[in-house]
């Protein structure tokens, strides 16, 4: 086997090494999977899913537990679910949803230091039934296509509710 000679490697190794917040990064550089910027909350595409639609949402803000939210940045955070629940509901015709936060290791917190809600769509039949919060699963349709299916409601929202 031929070693190819490949000097940008290194960057992105190294760079994956810095274990930088994922949710920070994905209000600025990394934002590929971004599907909301406001001033005080911002929604993202879960890049490992539980299921179709997995949606993030987050304070802008790097606060890790509940209690550092001030009462606006909860209520900015909380309509923004809202938000995103309306336009999944629209566009991906869902049956009904799971929605919640995974505090702390123990209850399945893959970032910890970046509080985000879950919004996990449910469809009859999907066979997620027990296990949303728990499993990987795979994903029938990409997550490029669903993005590109809900970006164009999320461009429409208000990222000014925080005036
Ligand atoms: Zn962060």
């Amino acid at each position: 086997m031929k070693t190819m000679w490949a000097p940008w490697r290194i960057d992105y190794i190294l760079g994956e090494k810095e274990e930088r917040c994922i949710f920070c990064l994905a209000m600025g550089e990394r934002s590929e999977l971004t599907l909301f910027k406001g001033h005080g909350s911002m929604v993202v595409m879960n890049k490992y899913p539980y299921i179709n639609g997995h949606l993030l949402v987050a304070p802008t803000r790097h606060i890790a537990s509940l209690e550092e939210l001030s009462v606006k940045e909860m209520a900015v955070l909380l309509k923004t679910v809202e938000q995103s629940v309306a336009v999944v509901k629209k566009v991906m015709k869902p049956d009904g949803f799971n929605i919640g936060l995974n505090l702390g290791k123990v209850a399945g917190a893959g970032v910890e230091e970046h509080l985000h809600f879950h919004i996990v769509p449910r469809w009859f039949g999907d066979t997620n039934a027990l296990a949303v919060f728990a499993d990987v699963r795979v994903i029938p349709e990409h997550l490029e296509a669903t993005y590109g299916n809900l970006k164009p409601h999320f461009d429409r929202l208000d990222p000014g509710l925080w005036e």
